[in-house]
């Protein structure tokens, strides 16, 4: 932003450009909205900020983000608990719950294993999904991790830990690219992946 901007405009561009996809130009044009909106509109934008930080956490389930304690999708009775569906994101979930064709829970692991990143087994939620599996009950695991390297490394790794625990675990039949991200995919070919899905 240019220095005749007042120091508070600079501030606040310099907040939105800290967000995926905005630019510094973009940035600036978001600030000067949010200096054109009435105080009531501001604080409103400002509350809905920071109730995002304060009132949202994990499923104690499913560890997809909620601002309940269980989230609607695990305490919906119609849903089919047997069967999970392990994601890398929330966005994940969103991508087949837009397919509508989805019956069954979820599984989010917050990640994917990464050793040239430093991040490993413990720290995505590996553990709690091998809670759930262990208290019975579960009898198919959907392994729905991109299919990136890091994706493929992570389902295999996971796969590894499940089947001594009986249970059945499967992959996504990929007419998804090889690197690309099922938060993009369409609806129809994420359906598809999730109904030829094979056996690990
Ligand atoms: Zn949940």
């Amino acid at each position: 932003m240019a220095d005749s901007s007042a120091l508070p405009l600079v501030i606040l561009s310099e907040q939105f450009a800290k967000l995926p996809g905005i630019g510094m130009k973009t940035a600036q044009r978001l600030a000067y909205a949010v200096m054109s909106m009435s105080n009531g509109d501001a604080k409103q934008f400002a509350d809905a900020i920071m109730a995002v930080k304060t009132d949202v956490g994990y499923c104690k389930i499913c560890q997809n983000l909620t601002e309940f304690e269980v989230c609607p999708i695990c305490s919906d009775d119609n849903r089919n608990k047997a069967v999970i569906c392990v994601v890398e994101t929330p966005k994940d979930v969103s991508a087949f719950e837009r397919t509508n064709e989805y019956g069954g829970t979820y599984h989010v692991l917050h990640g994917l294993i990464s050793p040239i990143n430093g991040i490993g087994p413990d720290d995505i939620k590996i553990k709690d999904l091998l809670n759930r599996v262990s208290q019975g009950s579960v009898e198919e695991i959907i392994m729905a991790t991109n299919p990136t390297v890091e994706g493929e490394a992570t389902a295999m790794y996971i796969a590894r830990l499940l089947k001594p625990l009986g249970v059945k675990v499967t992959r996504l039949a990929f007419g998804i690219p090889i690197g690309a991200h099922l938060e993009y995919a369409d609806e129809v070919t994420l359906f598809k992946a999730l109904e030829n899905r094979n056996e690990m």
